[in-house]
């Protein structure tokens, strides 16, 4: 079988799907028999490539996630929502309730710190937030999701390793449909 290309990418998260999929531990072998890691946080390549499985974690929250996230599904033929925030925002979502004025307050101009008040900072490089976060599904078709926050790392395995073998995984049959 022709070794297929996978890509991981986060957007508005906290990196700890990522850390659940380290917790694959030694079966990372097994994935790279099947597959070639062509992208992840810590492959250095400014594109993201073509590739067959993309797995996203996190939400879409700015300007660049929402380039990013339509440039993956451009280049990705399988796109997962990877963790609860890119499914349906949870931690990254909870944001949403507050006009965005009061995030920028209460993360800067209000927090305690040393140097008196803070101002929101301005600067090119900084990601342009969007009002509301929004989950994958909101702006790209997504073809299969990994509920959890983080999803555990057997699930993590179990679907991919089903994706490199061209099969569908079955969460509910596979009890591993879980939420938080
Ligand atoms: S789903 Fe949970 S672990 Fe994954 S990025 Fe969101 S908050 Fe972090």
């Amino acid at each position: 079988m022709t070794k297929k290309k996978l890509a991981t990418v986060w957007l508005g998260g906290c990196s700890g799907c990522h850390m659940s999929l380290l917790d694959i531990d030694e079966r990372i072998l097994d994935v790279a028999k099947l597959a070639d890691i062509v992208k992840c946080p810590i492959v250095d390549g400014k594109e993201f490539p073509e590739c067959d499985i993309a797995l996203v974690e996190g939400s879409v929250t700015s300007d660049e996630h929402l380039r990013e996230i339509k440039h993956i599904r451009k280049n990705a033929k399988t796109v997962i929502a990877f963790g609860d925030c890119a499914v349906m925002t949870n931690v990254t979502g909870m944001r949403n309730y507050f006009p965005l004025k009061e995030v920028f307050d209460a993360a800067y101009v209000n927090a305690v710190s040393n140097d008196g008040a803070g101002q929101v900072p301005d600067h090119p490089a900084l990601l342009k937030l969007h009002d509301k976060v929004v989950p994958l599904q909101e702006v790209v078709n997504v073809d299969f999701v990994i509920p959890g926050c983080p999803p555990d790392a057997d699930t993590i395995f179990y679907v991919l390793f089903e994706f490199l073998n061209d099969r569908i995984p079955n969460l509910s049959e596979a009890k591993k449909l879980k939420y938080g």
